[in-house]
């Protein structure tokens, strides 16, 4: 089997569990050196261990910590090639309740967090000389709005945003950005919807595939979004959501669902 990321050192953000856990164990099978990074410390170690990757420390949101982890890398492993930027945290509640300090942490973790990594590989890449690729997770709440989750898809718009800007500055130095936006996936994202009977259905009916995404989905597309099959593709969003967008119940199904579970 050819392994499509040989030789390649990725950082996986928020890559101890979910999504991101996903993408490592699919950038490890294609002969990747994966390094996950998370701010859960026992988690990566835990995850790394069981997937053949290594792990370090390190909180998107803090610009030093960022900096360590891609100057750690580059130490060990000599180089960088990939950066997925995942890591994101959920934050829901009716618009008029809205406070400014779940604001500022959604928009800090799922905006601020994703610009920093782009920002600060970009540097490295440029300074390396050899290109390199960035995909960020967006959602399809980067595409739509929610007057339950009005920071989490404002962030996610603003990951849109800053694929494509940093896709233009980025491209004349042979650096690819992308970004990819799932959809409803089973991770502990999406717990409180899956474990009830009838919040899970609703979601589902506006799901064309009728089912959940797995992290392998994700990390599937990653894979290619990483590989040189990608190398004519960049500023891009590819959505890994099983049709959700095109169905015309979806949006109303999820208003349902995080107003119940904000409700909580
Ligand atoms: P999980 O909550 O399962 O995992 C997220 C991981 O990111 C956790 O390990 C978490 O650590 C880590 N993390 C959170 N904040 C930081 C930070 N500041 N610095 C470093 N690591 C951090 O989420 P998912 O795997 O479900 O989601 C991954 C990405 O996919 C997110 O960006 C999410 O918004 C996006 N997404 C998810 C969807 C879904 O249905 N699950 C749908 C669409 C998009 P800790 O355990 O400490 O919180």
């Amino acid at each position: 089997m050819t392994e499509r990321l040989r030789a390649r050192v990725a950082i996986i953000t928020g890559g101890a569990r979910g999504l991101g856990a996903g993408i490592a164990t699919r950038f490890v099978a294609e002969g990747a050196t994966v390094v996950i990074a998370d701010r859960d410390a026992d988690a990566a170690r835990v995850t790394a261990d069981a997937i053949g990757a290594s792990h370090r420390v390190c909180d998107v949101t803090d610009r030093t910590s960022v900096e360590r982890l891609l100057d750690e890398t580059i130490a060990e492993h000599g180089r960088l090639d990939v950066l997925v930027a995942n890591a994101g945290i959920t934050g829901g509640g009716p618009f008029l309740e809205l406070s400014d300090e779940r604001w500022h942490a959604v928009l800090d973790t799922n905006l601020r967090g994703v610009f920093l990594c782009n920002q600060l590989a970009g540097r490295r890449f440029v300074a390396q000389g050899t290109g390199g690729t960035l995909i960020n997770i967006t959602s399809i709440m980067g595409a739509r709005s929610n007057p339950n989750t009005a920071a989490y898809c404002a962030a996610k718009a603003g990951v849109i945003s800053v694929t494509q800007s940093a896709a233009l500055a980025l491209a004349p130095h042979g650096v690819r950005v992308n970004a990819i936006g799932p959809g409803y996936m089973a991770t502990d994202m999406t717990i409180a919807i899956r474990d009830d009977e009838r919040l899970g259905q609703a979601v589902l009916g506006g799901v064309p595939l009728a089912r959940f995404g797995t992290p392998t989905d994700v990390g599937d597309a990653a894979v290619f979004l990483a590989s040189d099959e990608a190398s004519f593709i960049t500023g891009q969003v590819l959505y890994v959501d099983g049709g959700w967008l095109l169905h015309p119940n979806s949006s109303s199904n999820a208003q349902q669902a995080a107003g119940d579970t904000a409700a909580r």
